[in-house]
């Protein structure tokens, strides 16, 4: 791992390109990010061991779309090939995101329906084609492009390609394309099969891997609870810490002052003792909450991500995610902190409405689903105040919305009612008043 985490800036991406990355909520770039897009930005063919969820589409797109730049001629200058149907949408969609804020034009081939929408695509002028090897082939022997410009190929998941016989296609293809370019291949695993391909496809490359995460978290025991507000988070927090089993436990929260309100409200509690580790901590306080917590003097360290993520703390009975990581990956890294060296650790996550949108990212990335538990009777369970409402509804809008971009919004629907609401009754109030 690299000793220090890079910033998508230093990653030397352009202004549209970052924005985009801000709009998708990416605030760091995943380990495969990090190791390959520099290596490819500077020309190098290669071969990423890496599989899904580990971010690797933006790690092979951000550095093709960087280079393409703007819409230029009417032909494919990169090609992406991927096994199924679902993989080819999901790459689509992942690379129209990124590109938002570009003009060039992504078009993906898939079968399954008729080859008509799609060619009519292509003849309109097309950047970065993305398809499965059958389609290509069959849409290109129609001459619906030409193939002289693509200068830049991906092979995604190519063991999956192997296994699913499209050897033949692939040949074909290679057949039909320009001999010097830019080559990327993907694949989660090595067979001989894929070796033997990497030998042929590309040229003298840089290998960047990342080791799967779900190791990690194989010997963790994982429990979810739904809870609707900060408060309820609270209640419930204050009701497992009742148990002595939770002796030394770490709560990860998402802001500072998320860590400053929960951390005293523990002490007045008594339910510590506590300490806070965040960013405006200076440095030598925070080396001191960490070794009174492994020496056994503390039991709750309230941290958040940024500063945990440089510290060695391990061997905890239990992480309590007080509030969902924001990178889907620190759920590995925070959760990770426990059940090490046969200690068998527990991870406790609250989600509210918000979060439980999530959860089923986390759970593809970590390739398992989190057991559900219900908010024990004993808790009680407090009505959500107007702001934290408001503020959930927005980010639900946000959330729909980047699904849907015709998506046109709960929120505004509500506050239209409501502010109707707020009119109505106070032309009532004015009617009154004047009968009065
Ligand atoms: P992939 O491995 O490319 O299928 O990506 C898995 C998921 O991670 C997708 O939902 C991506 O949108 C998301 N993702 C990719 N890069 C990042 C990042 N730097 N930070 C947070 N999420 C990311």
């Amino acid at each position: 791992m690299p000793s220090e985490i890079l910033s998508f800036e230093s990653l030397k991406l352009t202004r549209q390109f970052l924005n985009a990355i801000d709009d998708l909520g990416y605030s760091e770039p995943t380990l495969i990010q990090q190791k390959a897009i520099p290596l490819a930005l500077s020309g190098h063919d290669v071969l990423g061991i890496a599989q899904t969820g580990t971010g690797k589409t933006a790690a092979f797109m951000l550095p093709i779309l960087m280079k393409l730049k703007f819409p230029q001629g009417d032909s494919p200058r990169a090609l992406v090939l991927a096994p199924t149907r679902e993989l080819v949408m999901q790459i689509e969609e992942n690379a129209k995101s990124l590109a938002k804020y570009t003009d060039l034009r992504v078009v993906s081939l898939y079968g399954g329906l008729g080859p008509k929408q799609q060619i009519e695509l292509i003849e309109a002028g097309v950047d970065v084609i993305i398809s499965t090897p059958r389609r290509f082939l069959d849409i290109y022997k129609k001459q619906a492009f030409r193939t002289k410009e693509i200068k830049t190929m991906v092979l995604d998941e190519a063991d999956k390609m192997m296994d699913m016989g499209f050897m033949p296609q692939i040949k074909s293809i290679l057949e039909v394309i320009p001999v010097k370019r830019q080559n990327f291949l993907f694949s989660a695993t090595m067979p001989t099969k894929v070796i033997r391909l990497t030998e042929d496809f590309l040229e003298y490359p840089e290998k960047v891997e990342v080791t799967p995460q779900k190791v990690t978290v194989d010997a963790i025991e994982q429990q979810l609870f739904e809870v609707p507000n900060f408060r309820t988070k609270l209640n419930l927090l204050e009701h497992l810490l009742d148990d002595d089993e939770l002796n030394r436990v770490i709560i990860f929260v998402k802001t500072k002052s998320n860590a400053d309100n929960i951390g005293k409200y523990l002490d007045r509690k008594e339910l510590g003792p506590v300490r806070i580790i965040h960013a405006n901590k200076g440095q030598n306080s925070r080396i001191n909450a960490v070794s009174d917590f492994k020496e056994g003097e503390v039991r709750v360290l309230v941290s958040t991500d940024i500063t945990a993520r440089g510290m060695d703390i391990s061997m905890v009975s239990h992480v309590v995610n007080f509030d969902l990581p924001l990178i889907y990956e620190d759920y590995v890294h925070r959760i990770g902190r426990t059940g090490r060296a046969k200690n068998t650790g527990v991870a406790i996550t609250f989600a509210n409405e918000v979060e439980m949108m999530h959860i089923p990212k986390i759970e593809a990335l970590i390739r398992q689903p989190i057991p559900r538990l219900s908010i024990p009777s004993e808790v009680s369970i407090e009505e959500t105040p107007f702001e934290e409402k408001q503020l959930m509804a927005r980010e639900i809008d946000l959330i729909k919305r980047k699904e849907n971009p015709d998506f046109k919004g709960a929120f505004h629907e509500k506050k239209r009612k409501f502010d109707n609401q707020k009119k109505k009754s106070s032309k009532n109030r004015r009617r009154k008043g004047r009968g009065r």
